[in-house]
């Protein structure tokens, strides 16, 4: 609602009031929202990092036991293959025994110091041949227990060797024992970590001691180094730990990593950044509508509050501004005050009308009053006369001089005069009834105006001041008297300035008649 003086400038204190409360409300709950989401953010990420690392750890734990288990089993069956080193046959049974027992490698073969392949389980018709693939190379070169790099087999695949040499009881060089995984087939690395597809585009990999991919859940991949990834690198020098990584193909990820010493591979599971953060929204979402009903009950109280809080400043401002059409600023009506400032404002403005009122009141006694006398002056004179007439009220006056009152002020000074003059005023003031109205109108003239006063009446009364001024003694054992001439204002005949011209005609008659005396205006 607009009040008068209100205007689109000047909004009300109640406006103000919840202008502040919703702009601290909006940042309040803005700044604890963007706190919220920098928290929750860091959480999240703390998170997927822990867990991916878990899950690396775990994974190759679980890699490094399968790996032993897959070990232990070349080594259990080495002296059986040794006694059956001259017998192929006997020796593609053994094998085709450890490929179903061991379940782990894709195909098991024993291969001769000369590089001819002797048995294979299963049979991919390569007994009997020269194998001069790089990792068989380097299992004869080394002839020692040793997982090859990938490379490309004679049968065109991708494959890794876990190799172990034979030897005889003398010590000779017999050749050794293959176990092959196929890195782009199922095997054995897959069928543990294959679980790890997530829709979020979390995945696994597995990296070589060389940093190449020797399992990658997209196979085309495998065999490609990725030595420049930071993670890689990190496994390189055989740490564990997770990391916020922009991977090989530049993706954002967060990369948990576990280091295998037994096949000196790496394990890494990583989630995108983004599917890490993805829960983020949701949190912060509801984390606003469980906050909003607080928001609504906060903005419902401070509506109410800043009614309260603004009303008596209003009522206050409504009060002081009728009042104001009444001359002077106060407080009208009743106004409640329940707080210091308005209590006090209040106060003060009441305060300050009482003052204006008595201050008004003073002067305007002031300015109608004879300060010597305390009688009424000329000026109230002329109001009441207005007055009289507006009212169509009859009335009489008296006008009053003082004989030979130079004569006063010669002898016993100004001083003396002045008393004299009140001593008059006295005496009139003592005389009149209370309807009548004496009056200095200056120097030593006095006028007694007497409403409803007949000429009788109003002579009796002069009549009965002059013997009573006659009768008194002054100080200094002084006298005086007065003559005075009296008259009846003639209604639609004649102006009070006429009457007063008839009256001090009629005095003037008073004072060559020898003074003391009362003359009526004919
Ligand atoms: P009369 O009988 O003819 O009236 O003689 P008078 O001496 O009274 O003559 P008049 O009325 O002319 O004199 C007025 C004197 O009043 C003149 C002045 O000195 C004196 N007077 C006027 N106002 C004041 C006053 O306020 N105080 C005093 N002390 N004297 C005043
Ligand atoms: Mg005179
Ligand atoms: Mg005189």
């Amino acid at each position: 609602m607009l009040f008068e003086g209100e205007n689109k400038m000047n909004k009300t204190l109640k406006f103000w009031i919840l202008t502040l409360t919703t702009f601290t409300m909006i940042a309040i709950l803005s700044s604890s929202l963007f706190s919220s989401y920098l928290v929750t953010k860091k959480s999240l990420i703390e998170k997927s990092l822990e867990q991916n690392e878990m899950y690396a750890l775990k994974l190759g734990k679980l890699s490094q036991e399968v790996f032993k288990a897959m070990e232990a089993n070349l080594e259990a069956r080495k002296p059986d293959v040794i006694g059956h080193i001259d017998n192929p046959e006997e020796l593609t049974k053994i094998l085709n025994q450890l490929l179903i027992s061991g379940k782990n490698f894709n195909s098991l073969s024993v291969i001769g110091s000369d590089s001819i392949a002797i048995a294979t389980s299963p049979n991919v018709g390569i007994a009997g041949e020269k194998i001069d693939s790089p990792g068989v190379e380097e299992a004869l070169r080394k002839k020692e227990k040793i997982i090859t790099k990938p490379y490309k087999a004679v049968t065109g695949r991708l494959l890794i060797l876990v190799s172990t040499p034979l030897f005889d009881d003398s010590g000779t060089y017999l050749g050794m024992l293959n176990g092959s995984i196929y890195l782009q087939e199922d095997n054995f690395i897959q069928s543990i970590l294959a679980e790890h597809f997530s829709q979020d585009g979390s995945y696994v990999f597995v990296v070589d001691e060389e940093g190449t991919l020797i399992y990658h859940p997209n196979i085309v991949r495998i065999g490609e180094s990725v030595r420049e990834n930071k993670v890689v690198q990190s496994l390189l020098n055989r740490k564990n730990g997770a990391l916020e990584i922009y991977n090989t193909l530049g993706e954002h990820v967060l990369a948990g990593y576990s280091y295998i010493p037994e096949s000196k591979w790496g394990v890494v599971s990583q989630t995108p950044y983004k599917s890490s953060l993805e829960p983020i929204n949701g949190i912060i979402t509801k984390m606003f509508f469980y906050s909003l009903p607080f928001v609504i009950l906060f903005f419902l109280l401070a509506y109410l509050l800043s009614e309260k809080l603004a009303s008596p400043l209003k009522n206050l401002a409504l009060s002081t501004m009728n009042s104001r059409f009444e001359g002077v600023p106060g407080v009208s009506g009743k106004v409640s005050t329940w707080y210091f400032e308005a209590k006090q404002l209040t106060e003060t403005i009441a305060n300050y009308r009482k003052l204006q009122e008595e201050e008004v009141a003073n002067f305007k006694h002031q300015s109608l009053t004879d300060p010597l006398t305390g009688l009424k002056n000329r000026r109230y004179s002329a109001l009441y006369f207005a007055d009289l007439l507006e009212q169509h009220t009859s009335f009489s006056i008296i006008s009053i001089d003082i004989d030979h009152f130079k004569c006063v002020n010669d002898e016993y000074g100004h001083q003396t005069g002045d008393e004299t003059l009140q001593f008059l005023a006295n005496k009139m003031m003592s005389v009149v009834s209370e309807k009548d109205v004496c009056v200095r109108l200056g120097g030593e003239e006095f006028v007694i105006i007497s409403p409803n006063g007949t000429l009788d009446d109003t002579y009796n009364l002069a009549e009965k001041l002059r013997k009573e001024i006659e009768a008194s003694i002054l100080s200094q054992n002084r006298k005086i008297t007065i003559s005075a001439g009296v008259g009846e204002y003639k209604a639609n005949r004649e102006s009070v300035n006429e009457l007063f011209n008839r009256v001090d005609e009629a005095l003037y008659v008073a004072k060559s008649e020898g003074r003391n005396r009362i003359i009526i205006s004919p």
